[in-house]
C-alpha cells in the first residue's frame, strides 16, 4: 500500500501531518521505548489514497525560493527582552501581528502537579500572553492538538503567525499549504529529546532532592545571553529553591548540549542548511563579537543578539512592519561561521549508544550513571567547587551586571 509505513524511521520528524490529512483516520501515533512518537497506519483501515505520503515533509519539502537577506537584530525592550532566549525577535513580531488582530501560535510549557512538565504548541491572541510562548524549551513540543485549530484560523481568514522549529514549520506550510494567511519563523535547531526524557530527568531530580520541581527556565538571561545556563525552581516544605540548570551538571542539559539524546531524524535533518523553510529564521547571532564586532557593540550582547534570515516575500513584509527591531544588515556567511545546524545536522558520539541503552535499561537514573562516568567524577568535582567559587563572586558582581526585568513568569 502507498502509505507512510514506508517512510524510513530515521527520516520521520514525528510532525503529524499524516495522521492529521488522512481522511480514513487511519493513522495515530505511538511512543517509542525513548518517548519518541512517531505515526503508526491500520493497513486495515488505509484506503490506500496516498495522502499522507503527498502531504510528508520527509518525502519532498517547499523551500521559499527568494535570495535570503540576513540580519543581526534585537528588541531592547525592558519589559519583554529579558524573558526572550535570544534578542527577543520572536516577541516582537508576535506583538507587531497581534497588533493587526492576528493569532500567534508558539511553544508553551506546563507544570500541572498531575501530569508534570509538558510542552505543547499553543495559540495566544493577545499581548498579555506572548510570554507564554517566549524562551526556548529544549524538548520536543506537541502539536497534535494546535493544528486542527489553525485550520480553523485559516478558514476563519484570520491571520495566522507559527513559530517552531523547522520541521515542525514544514509540516504546517504542507498541511496548510497555499495559505495566504499563514506567516512562519523557523528556529534554528540542532535537535529534540523526547518529552519522557525531560520528565524522567525531573522525578530524579525530585527524588534526589525531596521537593517538587515548579518552575523550569532553559536559558536564564539573568546569567547572560550567552551562558546557555538555566534554572529549576524547586518547593521544599514552605520555600522555593533555585538549583542550577547547566550543562556540566545536568545529565539531561549535558546530554542535550553534546547531542546524544535527539529522535534519530536530527542527525539527518534536513532543514540544517542555509537553504531554510519558515519566512524569517531566527536563532542566536553566535560568534558576532568576532565576525562583526562593530554591530555586536551597537546591539549590545547584553540583550541577547539574534540572526534573522528573511526568507520570503512574506518574511520581508513582517521585518518591515516589526518596527521596533533594531537590525544590521550583516552576510549570511557571517552568520554560518559560528552556527553549526545553518551548515549540517548536528552529530552524536558513541556515547548515544551507552545513553539509549542505560535509559531503556535503568531509566534516567542509569543515564545520569552514564554522564557522571563520562564527565568524569573529579572534573565534577573542581567543577563545583570552581562554581561554587563564581557564585560568590556573581552574587557580589550582580546588581551592576543586568537590571532586574523579570516578574511574570
Ligand atoms: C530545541 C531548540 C534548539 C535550538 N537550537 C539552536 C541552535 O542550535 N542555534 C541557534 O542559533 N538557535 C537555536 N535555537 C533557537 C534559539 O534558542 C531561540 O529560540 C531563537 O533565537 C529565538 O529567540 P528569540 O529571543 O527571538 O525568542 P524566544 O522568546 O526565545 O523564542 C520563542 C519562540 O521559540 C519557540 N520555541 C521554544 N521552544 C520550542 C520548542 N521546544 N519547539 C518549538 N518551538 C519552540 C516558541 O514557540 C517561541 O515562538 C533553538 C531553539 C530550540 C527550541
Ligand atoms: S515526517 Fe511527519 S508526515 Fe512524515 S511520516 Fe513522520 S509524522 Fe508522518
Ligand atoms: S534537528 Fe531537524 S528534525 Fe530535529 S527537531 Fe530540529 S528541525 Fe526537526
Amino acid at each position: 500500500m502507498k502509505n507512510i509505513n514506508r517512510i524510513a524511521r530515521n527520516t520521520c520528524t514525528g510532525c503529524l501531518a499524516c495522521e492529521y490529512v488522512c481522511p480514513a483516520n487511519a493513522i495515530c501515533h505511538k511512543t517509542d521505548k525513548f518517548g519518541f512518537f512517531y505515526p503508526e497506519v491500520s493497513e486495515r483501515i488505509c484506503i490506500d489514497c496516498g495522502w499522507c505520503l503527498a502531504y510528508c515533509p520527509s518525502e519532498s519539502v517547499d523551500f521559499p525560493l527568494i535570495e535570503a537577506e540576513c540580519y543581526a537584530a534585537n528588541w531592547r525592550n525592558e519589559t519583554y527582552n529579558q524573558q526572550s532566549t535570544s534578542g527577543g525577535v520572536f516577541a516582537a513580531i508576535a506583538k507587531m501581528f497581534l497588533s493587526k488582530k492576528g493569532v500567534v501560535y508558539g511553544a508553551a510549557a506546563s507544570l500541572e502537579m498531575d501530569e508534570g512538565y509538558s510542552v505543547e504548541h499553543q495559540e495566544i491572541e493577545n499581548q498579555e500572553q506572548i510570554y507564554l510562548l517566549q524562551g526556548s524549551k529544549y524538548v520536543q513540543s506537541s502539536m497534535d492538538r494546535a493544528l486542527p485549530k489553525i485550520g480553523q484560523r485559516l478558514k476563519e481568514e484570520r491571520d495566522v503567525l507559527f513559530c517552531g522549529t523547522p520541521c515542525q514549520v514544514a509540516a504546517v506550510k504542507r498541511i496548510f499549504h497555499g495559505s495566504d494567511h499563514l506567516y512562519t519563523l523557523d528556529l534554528v535547531c540542532h535537535g529534540v529529546p523526547s518529552q519522557q526524557m525531560l520528565k524522567d530527568y525531573i522525578s530524579m531530580i525530585e527524588k534526589k532532592n525531596r521537593g517538587k520541581v515548579v518552575k523550569i527556565e532553559f536559558r536564564d538571561k539573568k546569567k547572560g545571553w550567552e551562558s546557555v545556563e538555566g534554572t529549576i525552581w524547586i518547593q521544599r516544605n514552605n520555600s522555593v529553591e533555585e538549583l542550577p540548570f547547566e550543562s556540566f551538571f545536568s545529565s539531561y542539559y549535558g546530554l542535550f548540549m553534546r547531542g546524544e539524546t535527539y529522535r534519530e531524524s536530527c542527525y539527518s535533518c534536513q532543514y540544517a542548511s542555509a537553504d531554510r523553510v519558515g519566512d524569517i529564521t531566527i536563532g542566536d547571532f553566535w560568534g558576532i563579537e568576532e565576525t562583526n564586532p562593530d554591530i555586536a557593540e551597537k546591539l549590545d550582547k547584553k540583550y541577547g543578539i539574534s540572526v534573522c534570515i528573511v526568507n520570503s516575500e512574506k518574511g520581508k513584509q513582517m521585518m518591515e512592519q516589526a518596527t521596533m527591531l533594531t537590525r544590521v544588515h550583516v552576510q549570511l556567511q557571517d552568520a554560518q561561521i559560528h552556527s553549526q545546524n545553518l551548515n549540517e545536522p548536528s552529530k552524536h558520539s558513541p556515547l548515544r549508544q551507552a545513553v539509549l541503552s542505560a535509559y531503556s535499561e535503568g531509566g534516567w537514573e542509569a543515564v545520569d550513571r552514564v554522564y557522571l562516568k563520562h564527565v568524569g567524577l573529579k572534573s565534577y568535582v573542581n567543577n563545583r567547587w570552581y562554581r561554587m567559587l563564581k557564585k560568590i563572586k556573581d552574587s557580589i558582581l550582580k546588581s551592576q551586571e543586568y537590571p532586574n526585568l523579570r516578574g511574570r513568569a
